[in-house]
């Protein structure tokens, strides 16, 4: 059997990848097992915002794979402390408790808020809640699945965690009306990824910090895809000059190589942690440090934000020059880019099928929108040779939809 039949066979059945079985990655570019090449216009969520094997990171990894790498946090390690430092320093927070997945820095944050509200705003116990966005997306543990506002990622996996209450993204009067005596913290993406590439309206972040402040709420982003350069800051709340109580980090943060996430916050929030409240075996291990650091330093010294914005605004201009009447909206911030379809039209799915056959390869989100984030480290040169295939892609589109409808 092919390695494809054989996740098709063995696999649980809660993905369903394009029909493409890749073996191999450089920079912004990969290859399939019959040796075509594609462009990454995904970058595993903005997991791999340097790009394909990066060769700093990949010398970093192994270097350190090779000297030690896994030790738990019963001991301290010469790889942690010079990591949170450069991470505390280059997101200007004060301290950080490293995790692994987007999922866990995230549980880490609802974790740390609502211990901040009993024990700094004295919330009684047990009576903390925590306002979140319509559309969130925040990973897929039982806690974070039960403050979504989306049936499928709910569905079955009942009973939720109390004490989260939804507002409107975007919204910053919804925020102040659902602030009560028990609010501990707002957790919000800056820009909701998984949603449909949503981009607030300008400002929304900065009323939102105003608003938090005023009322003892904490501000928590969750900048696990946005943040560390891909909407063309280093993070996305920079746009809105927002410094957060507290943030999360994740998928760039492991340079496309590991799992690294963690959750930052003033020393006044993250002192309500002590020694075995809270933790991972995983978490900080010094493979993880080198490789965080490491990726920390390519995004500084190969200016990837600034590459980001650039790179983003000549992305969507060559977007928005297309002629493609199934394309109802075209949005983003950097390289964080959604590309909208008309449903009645052509499914979102069916785009990235054929995109695929033209060397692109992306994904859908929410049936109608197309994803366009690449590498950070893309040059201009290959921004333009993918538009040339995305704009061939677009303009032989179906003027009538010929799929049938999803139920
Ligand atoms: C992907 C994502 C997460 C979850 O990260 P995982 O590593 O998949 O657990 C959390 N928040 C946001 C905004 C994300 O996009």
């Amino acid at each position: 059997m092919s390695a494809t039949a054989l996740e098709q066979r063995y696999s649980a059945r809660n993905y369903q990848p394009l029909s493409v079985e890749l073996t191999r990655g450089e920079g912004v570019h990969l290859w399939d097992t019959d040796g075509r090449r594609y462009t990454d216009m995904m970058s595993a969520y903005s997991a791999v915002s340097f790009g394909h094997g990066h060769p700093a990171l990949v010398a970093a990894l192994t270097a350190q794979a090779a000297r030690l790498a896994v030790t738990s946090r019963a001991f301290y390690t010469d790889r942690l402390g010079p990591f949170l430092e450069r991470l505390c320093a280059v997101t200007r927070m004060d301290r950080a408790l490293p995790m692994n997945t987007g999922a866990e820095a995230v549980e880490t944050a609802v974790k740390a808020c609502r211990k901040w509200a009993y024990r700094v705003k004295g919330v009684p116990a047990d009576r903390a809640e925590i306002i979140v966005c319509a559309g969130n997306f925040a990973g897929r543990t039982t806690t974070i699945v039960g403050f979504s506002s989306e049936a499928q990622y709910r569905d079955g996996f009942g009973p939720f965690a109390p004490g989260f209450r939804q507002v409107p993204f975007g919204n910053a009067d919804a925020l102040e009306r659902a602030i009560g005596p028990g609010t501990a913290a707002f957790i919000v993406e800056p820009v909701q990824g998984e949603a449909g590439i949503i981009v607030p309206p300008p400002g929304y972040l900065a009323a939102c910090a105003a608003i938090c402040r005023r009322h003892d709420v904490l501000l928590v982003l969750d900048e696990v895809q946005t943040g560390l350069g891909r909407t063309g800051r280093l993070l996305a709340g920079d746009h809105d000059g927002v410094r957060p109580d507290g943030l999360t980090l994740g998928k760039a943060l492991g340079g496309g190589l590991l799992p690294v996430s963690a959750f930052l916050a003033r020393s006044d929030v993250m002192d309500v942690f002590a020694p075995g409240d809270h933790g991972s075996t995983f978490g900080g291990n010094p493979l993880a440090a080198a490789v965080g650091h490491a990726a920390l330093d390519v995004l500084v010294r190969e200016r990837l934000s600034e590459n980001a914005a650039a790179m983003g605004e000549r992305l969507a201009a060559g977007l928005r020059a297309i002629d493609c009447s199934a394309i109802s909206a075209i949005r983003g911030q950097g390289l964080l880019i959604g590309v909208e379809f008309d449903p009645s039209t052509v499914s979102a799915r069916n785009v990235c099928e054929r995109l695929m056959a033209a060397g692109i390869l992306s994904n859908d989100t929410h049936d109608t929108v197309v994803r366009f984030a690449p590498p950070l480290t893309i040059s201009a040169a290959q921004v333009d040779e993918a538009l040339v295939a995305i704009r061939r892609t677009f303009e032989a589109l179906p003027r009538r939809r010929t799929e049938p409808l999803a139920a």
